[in-house]
């Protein structure tokens, strides 16, 4: 549940009382009710700030809206402390530790003392650190020479190089520091906790099921000091409610969806989802329908895509390397883009619409350009030089563009009529922050680059990439450069199969050739199903002598032999060695080539998060003549010229020189045929493969 109705942000301060005017190091909240900010509230010390917070929080819980309520301090210390001081990790325990312990007035407090006294449990040479009282206290290093910490320094959400410059909470005093803010903060919110209970959740350690939660925010992790003319705290107090509350409940949801049970996390920092490996295949997933002796082409495809799950796990990496790789999560614009109002072109930009007819207006001194605006107001009817893609200034609605403008004495001169907002881009007509920017399952390319930068987005939870093995089996393989003996020829598939696999966005894993033994086979598939997550085997898969790779796979009780009714392609053997899927490709190299991008590649597309992807074809006139039985589908070597489709002049299936001359394929259905030229066939081009 994340629809809020209401959200007040508070900047912490672990000081003294600030006095009756307002100052910049007091603690300060901001609160936006309903879209609408109000004039940030002047906290001069804790006791005062508790009240607040008591009154503010029963009036929303008595006026029905819900409030999320978010403070600038760790809710929670690194891994281990809660167990050591309370016995339990529950960070919840510790803050009625602390509120048991922490004394706490507008003019003093003795958070340095428990500091000392938590140290002398572990030896008195930390976790804290920094004292900033006049006299010694036993226990508490005065700075870090002699400190030891016998807990982590940081809390995970430190670690992330978005919180880079963070303070420890370890560290009780000096400029910056948040260790006073933790200890006198975290009482204060156990005390609200106890007086609605029941009312009020803690983010990221309960359900957010309660009309309040309570929320950790870092507001100078995003923004700047502000305005010259705000105090610092005040203004960004105010501009995280803001941008809080202009969220769209998804975007917001997915800030909220992290996992920190002891520690806490910050809100806004991204969170990197582990490395959960998905579930195995199924044994079973490749059983083809019993009693079926030739199984159609798009049985078989949609037994794969039913059955086939993604393999390989999430991770996150930098926009910059995200090219080609496959999102593993829906993107959630950021930022809008444009961000601002902004001129399309070079220009005059002033308040529109303006009538038909000759315009005369003073030109206003200044100007806007891109990245450096143009703070002042440009009075009504009175014109500003802007340039192409700078944000428009107070009073400027409407650009008119340069070369329609006469300058002259300090004036400008053109033809109306001009609409308002003319020659402007308006703010997130593009899109939204908050929008839906790309979802799960795509692969990335330059463009969506270019979309993800545009809107905020520097890191992307990718798939890892699918790790495909390729092993070419036969006795009479050598390599080429090889002494060839008689009998012998070149391996042709190995280097086409693994290339097709890199092109397509996998990566290839080279497992050699293996002569027609089935314990060197065995040994090999081993090897293969250790460093990659598929295995193409070519040769060897039909159901003779030395088809030793559908042979084995039987014995392995995981095989299938897949007779698919289509030319060019013998029976395939489809199976699972130690759980690693097999592809058992017939030896023919063009058997082998249409079989992969057919079967192959929408298999591995699904098992690397991308999604079942069909292959987009082309309705075109033949320029070549056919006859063909009806029972099977037919895949002929082809290529446009002309707008017509050529096919090779022969189909035999061993003739690589085809595949070669070729720049896609037919499609030629499971019925009868009697194609004529001029008749409109199926040509897929190879690029629809992703090739
Ligand atoms: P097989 O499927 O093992 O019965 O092989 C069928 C045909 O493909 C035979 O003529 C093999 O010599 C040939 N062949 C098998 N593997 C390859 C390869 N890697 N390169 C070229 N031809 C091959
Ligand atoms: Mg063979």
């Amino acid at each position: 549940m994340t629809g809020f109705d209401s959200f007040a942000m508070v900047d912490w301060s672990g000081g003294n009382d600030t006095g009756l005017s307002e100052r910049k190091d007091a603690i300060w909240a901001g609160v936006v009710r309903k879209g609408r900010a109000e004039e940030p509230t002047y906290l001069r010390n804790r006791k005062i700030a508790e009240q607040w917070l008591h009154d503010l929080i029963a009036d929303e819980i008595a006026s029905g809206r819900r409030l999320c309520l978010g403070f600038d301090f760790p809710f929670g210390y690194p891994k281990g402390f809660a167990r050591a001081l309370t016995g339990s990790d529950d960070p919840l325990r510790l803050w009625d530790w602390f509120e048991s312990r922490i004394e706490d007035s507008p003019k003093a407090n003795n958070r340095f003392d428990l500091a000392g006294e938590i140290n002398r449990r572990f030896g008195g040479k930390g976790p804290f650190w920094f004292n900033g009282l006049r006299r010694g206290i036993d226990g508490l290093p005065k700075n870090k020479a002699d400190y030891h910490n016998p807990f982590p320094e940081r809390r995970c959400v430190e670690l992330n190089p978005e919180t880079k410059g963070s303070f420890t909470c370890w560290q009780m005093g000096g400029a910056g520091a948040v260790g006073g803010q933790v200890m006198t903060g975290l009482p204060v919110l156990a005390r609200l906790r106890r007086a609605f209970t029941g009312q009020i959740s803690v983010w990221p350690f309960e359900p957010l099921d309660t009309p309040v939660a309570f929320v950790e925010i870092w507001p100078s992790l995003t923004l700047g000091a502000g305005p010259k003319d705000r105090i610092k705290d005040a203004w960004q107090v105010e501009q995280v409610a803001l941008s809080l509350a202009g969220m769209r409940p998804e975007e917001l949801a997915n800030h909220l969806n992290v996992n920190a049970a002891e520690e806490g996390w910050i809100l806004g920092v991204s969170q990197r989802k582990p490395d959960i490996a998905p579930p195995p295949l199924r044994n079973d997933c490749f059983a083809l329908p019993a009693g079926v002796s030739w199984t159609p082409v798009d049985d078989a495809l949609a037994l794969l895509r039913q059955r086939l799950t993604v393999v390989v796990p999430v991770e996150t990496i930098a926009l910059p390397q995200a090219m080609g790789r496959i999102l593993a999560e829906d993107i959630i614009a950021k930022r809008s883009n444009p961000p601002q109002p902004n001129t399309a072109v070079d220009g005059y930009g002033f308040a529109g619409a303006m009538p038909e007819g000759a315009q005369v207006m003073p030109l206003h001194p200044g100007r806007a350009a891109a990245g450096i605006p143009f703070d002042g107001t440009v009075p009504h009817g009175h014109a500003l030089r802007v340039l192409t893609g700078a944000a428009l200034p107070a009073g400027v609605d409407t650009v008119i563009l340069e070369e329609d403008v006469t300058v002259q004495d300090g004036h400008i001169a053109f033809r109306g009529p001009l609409k308002q907002g003319a020659n402007t881009r308006r703010a997130g007509e593009d899109v939204s922050a908050g929008d839906l920017v790309l979802s799960a399952g795509r692969r990335l390319t330059p463009a969506d680059l270019a979309l993800l930068s545009a809107t905020g987005i520097a890191k992307v939870p990718v798939r890892k990439t699918l790790r495909v093995a390729v092993l070419s089996t036969g006795d009479e393989l050598i390599e080429p450069g090889d002494k060839a003996g008689p009998g012998q020829i070149f391996d042709a598939n190995r280097p086409m199969l693994l290339s097709l696999i890199d092109r397509m966005g996998f990566q290839p894993v080279d497992m050699g050739r293996v002569s027609d033994d089935r314990e060197d086979l065995r040994d090999r598939l081993n090897a293969a199903a250790e460093k990659a997550d598929v295995i193409l085997t070519s040769g060897g898969a039909s159901a003779g002598d030395e088809d030793h790779v559908s042979a084995l796979l039987r014995q392995a009780g995981a095989m299938q032999e897949w007779r698919v009714a289509l030319k060019p392609g013998r029976p395939l053997a489809l199976g699972l060695w130690e759980g690693t899927p097999v592809f058992g490709l017939p030896g023919n190299p063009v058997a082998a080539k249409v079989c992969t991008l057919i079967f192959a590649r929408p298999a591995l597309g699904l098992m690397a998060g991308e999604g079942w992807q069909d292959p987009q074809g082309f309705d075109l006139p033949a320029a070549f003549e056919k006859r063909k039985k009806p029972g099977r589908r037919e895949y002929l070597r082809a290529r446009v010229r002309d707008g017509r489709v050529e096919v090779f002049a022969s189909e035999g299936s061993g003739r690589i020189s085809g595949l070669s001359w070729a720049e896609g394929l037919v499609e030629i259905e499971d019925g009868a045929r009697h194609i004529k030229p001029g008749d409109i066939v199926r040509f897929i081009p190879y690029g629809s493969f992703g090739l």
